[in-house]
């Protein structure tokens, strides 16, 4: 196994990857932006070295500099952890070429899977169903058009070389096809310098539901069953659980199968996502492969009590995986909320700032992956997910619940975050019965806000309590004035509270 190991990210993801060699008993190495000098990811690792400035393009995304660091240091391996550079074809050749090893899938598997015309023929050839489509770009609006008339509208229009939800345009009329597909392609090439765009038809109300893969060297690959990630906004990722609601034992078998079988069409090895739309007859349609480990594979982990990112990191290191098919078991049920640092109340625009008071939430069944910690400054530099909250429980209500629980509990200030929707989402009876979709918060939200009005005013107090108590103890470093048997009079607190400025920001 290897002695050292290089995280080429930043953040909760570094600090996961660097936990995981810590338990392996492998030193790791950080890497950090002028910016990160003070991050968690930073102390915590054995080493840590400067990569650039602030901006990404000069410090997580140099490969000349990441690669000389990993040689200097003596590395022998590299985890690209998610995002950056973690599904860069050049990176891993480059990465292989300087003698190290890429924590991941091969350059071969990275560079046809990130083709996701490329990635759609491989699998329609093996015989797993795709969404209905085209498996070649589209060059013109005549071609356009008649794929259009093939399936049917609505169509929508993707970017060959896409991700993060971006280059993507419904087309429901033919009049805006002309504009979508101008528009599609120079979103594609300002987002990924590719703008190359292909149709699929477009799915109403789909679910979102992906299988995880384990693939060794030797050519043993097994899935570790679904996480449904149809909670959503803007395309991206906001909760996810595990298992799917919809997903019986028929469906995880058959839907882990179609899984393997992307995984052994595309020579995949280490850790993986097979993502699949399933449409409202249960039907799955095979949508694309990530080529790294998942924000969301905590949720599979809690499920399944294994630990992805050691697992990969055994893979690369050229172990055989530690587990058969027939031995993984599922028990109970985990849920992720994504902390961003993102105003809800706002158009969940990004948030900024310092982080001055932090508690975490704990307890049964809670698990936080996060970067944070009280002084740690949240900039606009990088993504705005600042930490992961998952709770297990023995069923999904038990789940469900342990979040609420976790979520009010817990408190990051200096920074506006999701923390107030997630606990409205935990409360939403649709959201409760499993009754799920991919459009489920634009549809949900717009009508639930103005009942919501009640709800909100008394988070708002609960938590200027909080604040209060918070800033009383640190003003007087003695125990929190509600819970001294001195204090006769809530209703301090609560004036104390009222007249804290900048709350709103806080609560939201
Ligand atoms: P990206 O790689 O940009 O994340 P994906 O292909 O993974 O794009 O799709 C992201 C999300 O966009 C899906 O989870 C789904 O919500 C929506 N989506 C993508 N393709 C379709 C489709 N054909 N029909 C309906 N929704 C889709």
């Amino acid at each position: 196994m290897f002695k050292k190991v290089l995280i080429a990210n930043r953040g909760e993801i570094a600090v996961r990857i660097i936990r995981a060699c810590k338990e392996m008993g492998i030193k790791t190495v950080a890497i950090f932006s002028d910016i990160d000098r003070k991050a968690l990811h930073v102390r915590l690792a054995d080493e840590a070295y400067p990569v650039g400035p602030a901006p990404a393009p000069q410090s997580y995304l140099n490969m000349d500099k990441i690669i000389e660091v990993a040689k200097g240091s003596k590395a022998e391996a590299v985890h690209p952890g998610y995002g950056f550079l973690a599904e860069n074809y050049e990176f891993v050749k480059r990465v292989e070429s300087a003698g190290l090893i890429f924590i991941g899938p091969p350059a071969e598997a990275v560079k046809l899977l990130g083709d996701k015309v490329a990635a759609r023929k491989t699998m329609k050839n093996s015989g797993v169903p795709i969404v209905p489509g085209t498996e070649v770009e589209i060059k013109s609006e005549d071609q356009a058009l008649s794929t259009a008339e093939e399936i049917g509208l609505p169509i929508l229009i993707k970017a060959v070389g896409g991700g993060g939800g971006k280059g993507m345009r419904i087309v429901k009329e033919k009049a805006e096809l002309k504009s979508a597909l101008r528009a599609a392609s120079s979103e594609a090439e300002s987002a990924f310098a590719d703008p190359r765009i292909y149709i699929e038809k477009y799915l109403q109300k789909p679910r979102h539901v992906e299988i995880q893969i384990l693939a060794d060297k030797f050519g043993n690959v097994i899935h570790l069953g679904e996480r449904e990630c149809s909670i959503q906004r803007r395309h991206q990722k906001v909760i996810e659980e595990s298992p799917s609601p919809v997903v019986d034992e028929k469906m995880r078998k058959a839907m882990g199968e179609a899984a393997i079988t992307a995984a052994k069409a595309s020579s995949y090895v280490n850790a993986g996502t097979i993502e699949f739309l399933v449409d409202s007859d249960r039907n799955f349609y095979f949508l694309e492969s990530n080529t790294r480990l998942q924000v969301e594979h905590p949720v599979t982990e809690m499920v399944t009590g294994i630990d992805i990112a050691k697992e990969q990191i055994r893979i690369a290191g050229g172990m055989k995986l530690n587990h058969r098919q027939e031995e993984i078991e599922w028990r109970g049920s985990a849920i992720e909320c994504r902390i961003y640092a993102e105003d809800p109340e706002n158009s969940f625009l990004p948030s900024t700032g310092v982080v001055h008071s932090y508690w975490e939430p704990s307890g049964p069944g809670i698990r936080v992956d996060s970067g944070l910690y009280e002084g740690v400054e949240v900039s606009l530099y990088y993504d705005p997910l600042i930490a992961k909250l998952l709770a297990w429980g023995k069923d999904r209500d038990e789940a469900i619940q342990r979040m609420k629980r976790a979520l009010s509990e817990y408190h990051i200030s200096g920074v506006a975050t999701t923390i107030p929707f997630h606990l409205r989402m935990m409360k939403n009876p649709n959201f409760q019965r499993g009754e799920i979709h991919t459009h489920f918060i634009e549809e949900e939200f717009e009508r639930e806000k103005p009942s919501e009005a009640k709800e909100k005013d008394e988070l708002l107090q609960a938590m200027a309590v909080f604040s209060a108590l918070l800033d009383y103890r640190e003003k007087t470093k003695s125990k929190p004035v509600l819970f001294s048997s001195k204090n006769k009079s809530k209703e301090n607190v609560w004036k104390i509270a009222g007249r804290k400025m900048g709350l709103r920001r806080l609560m939201m």
